[in-house]
């Protein structure tokens, strides 16, 4: 499961890169784990690795 961290500063690029439009961005991203398809493309493209992959 896709978990952002306290790290998140808001960049939004997770979000632009989702392809499922499962991440909003209110100051810091949230993701909508109904919607996450598991593709990891928010993980990899995070500039800072706010981004973690919990099983
Ligand atoms: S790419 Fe990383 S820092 Fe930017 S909004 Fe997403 S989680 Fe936060
Ligand atoms: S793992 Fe993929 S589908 Fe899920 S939130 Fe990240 S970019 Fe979107």
């Amino acid at each position: 499961m896709i978990v952002i961290t306290e790290r998140c500063v808001g960049c939004a690029i997770c979000m632009l890169v989702c392809p499922a439009e499962a991440i909003r961005v209110e100051g810091k991203a949230e993701v909508n784990i109904e919607k996450c398809e598991s593709c990891k493309k928010c993980l990899i493209y995070c500039p800072i690795n706010a981004v973690s992959w919990v099983e």
